[in-house]
């Protein structure tokens, strides 16, 4: 199923925008991203992971919804990616620590 955009699924924000900053027990994390939709954008918030090669995403789109429902302005937590990528032991799990953040303009 295609997202709506965000004009129609969030009508009452002008921006949203969302930081993921990736860190954990490695020594060169991949590089922090942000990505900030405006209304006719596609309300799409599910984001693979930075490493080549693992099957990771991250989901977002409850967390969206749920600033929406509550009318907040901005969220913020932490997860671990459950996908598994290729190591120098072979195939594991990745679990990259991830913090994100949503922040909406209305
Ligand atoms: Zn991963």
């Amino acid at each position: 199923m295609a997202a709506k955009e965000v004009r129609v699924q969030y009508p009452q924000f002008t921006t949203i925008r969302v930081d993921l900053v990736f860190d954990g027990e490695v020594p060169q994390p991949p590089a922090p991203q942000s990505i900030v939709l405006h209304p006719p954008a596609r309300a799409y918030f599910v984001y693979p992971c930075p490493y080549a090669g693992c099957t990771g995403e991250l989901d977002l789109a409850a967390n969206v919804d749920h600033i929406a429902e509550q009318g907040k302005a901005r969220a913020a937590g932490h997860a671990r990616c459950n996908g598994e990528r290729h190591g120098r032991q072979g195939k594991g799990p990745c679990d990259l620590h991830i913090e994100y953040s949503i922040a909406v303009g209305k």
